[in-house]
């Protein structure tokens, strides 16, 4: 694993130091500077840290939705793979991967048969698979939108992982191929499944706070100084787009929608991309954005790749104030409330949110039932970012449809 995972994962564990960044040169931030144009599906080691479970996992049960599981590295061998023996109607019936002998070790750990093993090369045969209800993409960002539509020609339903795609117009094209498929398609935006965002969407919506005035959410990581994009797809514009925003300040600009129940309907912001720094040659460094609610409420979001780690949502309102910090990690969430109410709310195991987002999909599949995180909600959120990115190139204020979309 590189060393930029680490310290994703330190990010997103117990990150807890408040960071303060400086945008010197904000005002005048670069275009991001070039492409490695190398954005292609390929193997890669066994990421650090994988603990295979140790033996095969129970039988389906009748109904459960099986799962082809296309990219195995940090997230899916860490987070996601190992919570599906904790589904009800959901299970991993394929793998797809570049990295042959990966592929044979993580399949026989999970009792995946040989014939149910791909490669990318192979990927399209997956539609001869009837074993296979759906594809669950966790491959580098840039790479999700054409396995979408490669999954969804196949006739497979797809769980797409954040950010949904680079571009709007990818999003777009992924959205008509689930049309034209008729299958479903959802982002696997966890935080909308795990107890504390929820309580916390809750609380906001019985104004626990009162009327929300302002919304702050940092995420920050500092990536490995010796990062380069040959070993590092996170910090290669083809394959990660503008860096920390898409990668974990997408959790930020999330909770700032979910947490005031409102689109923005204006935005200002800055990039900060050091030169002469190899890891920033390519996407920025740091991204910090101010969004204008109709209701007169102002977020403040923060991104970094070059910060010490923090991960914090608070909201005040003019009679009170919920804090959460960590706020939208893995596990280890703490959330307060300030104010009229004031109590330390705890909520049990935040880590319920892999598997009920699994089997939320699979419901959505086999019942039919609503999905709480559409592709329409991840085209959303890539139309903001690109309203973000725009509003720091231009220096002026970019006003916005109510569906996200830049005006004019
Ligand atoms: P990772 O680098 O650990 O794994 C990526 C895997 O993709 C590699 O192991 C490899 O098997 C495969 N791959 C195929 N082509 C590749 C290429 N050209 N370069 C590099 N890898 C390639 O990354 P990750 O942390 O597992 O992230 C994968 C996806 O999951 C990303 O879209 C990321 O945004 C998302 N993610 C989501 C969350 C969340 O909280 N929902 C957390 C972490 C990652």
């Amino acid at each position: 694993m590189d060393r930029t995972s680490i310290s994703r994962r330190c990010f997103i564990g117990q990150a807890r130091d408040t960071a303060v960044v400086t945008l010197a040169a904000a005002a005048a931030a670069p275009a991001v500077a070039q492409t490695s144009g190398k954005a292609a599906a390929r193997g890669r080691p066994m990421p650090d840290g994988v603990t295979l479970p140790s033996a095969p996992p129970r039988s389906p049960r009748p109904g459960s939705v099986g799962y082809a599981v296309v990219g195995l590295g940090d997230y899916a061998l860490n987070q996601m793979m190992p919570r599906f023996a904790r589904t009800e109607r959901s299970h991993i019936a394929a793998l797809v991967s570049g990295n042959p002998e990966k592929l044979r070790r993580v399949g026989d750990a999970y009792g995946v048969p040989a014939d149910a093993r791909y490669s990318y090369a192979q990927f399209d045969r997956i539609a001869a698979d009837r074993r296979i209800d759906a594809v669950y993409i966790v491959l580098p960002s840039g790479l999700h939108a054409d396995h979408a539509v490669s999954a969804f020609a196949a006739g497979k339903h797809v769980l797409c992982e954040k950010p949904m795609a680079l571009t709007s117009a990818d999003c777009e094209r992924m959205i008509a191929a689930g049309q034209r498929a008729n299958r479903r398609l959802m982002i696997a935006y966890r935080v909308h499944f795990e107890p504390h965002n929820i309580e916390a969407m809750a609380l906001m919506r019985r104004r626990a706070v009162g009327n929300i005035r302002a919304v702050r959410t940092e995420q920050l990581s500092r990536t490995d100084p010796s990062s380069r994009p040959a070993e590092n797809w996170r910090i290669d514009r083809a394959l990660a787009g503008g860096g920390p925003l898409e990668d974990f300040g997408i959790y930020g600009l999330q909770a700032a929608l979910y947490l005031t129940d409102e689109m923005p309907e204006s935005i200002t912001a800055a990039t900060y991309q050091p030169a002469n720094d190899p890891r920033f040659a390519q996407v920025f460094a740091s991204v910090a954005s101010q969004l204008r609610f109709p209701s007169g409420a102002i977020a403040q979001l923060m991104t970094s790749y070059d910060s010490s780690g923090s991960n914090i949502a608070h909201v005040r309102g003019d009679t009170g104030a919920l804090i959460m910090d960590p706020a939208t990690g893995y596990t280890g969430h703490r959330m307060r409330l300030e104010g009229r109410e004031r109590r330390d709310i705890a909520l049990g195991d935040p880590t319920v949110q892999f598997p009920r987002e699994l089997d939320h999909f699979s419901g959505a599949i086999r019942d039919g039932s609503p999905i709480r995180t559409p592709g329409e909600m991840g085209l959303r959120d890539v139309w903001l970012m690109e309203a973000i990115y725009a509003a720091a190139r231009t220096g002026t204020m970019v006003r916005l449809s109510p569906d996200g979309r830049m005006r004019g």
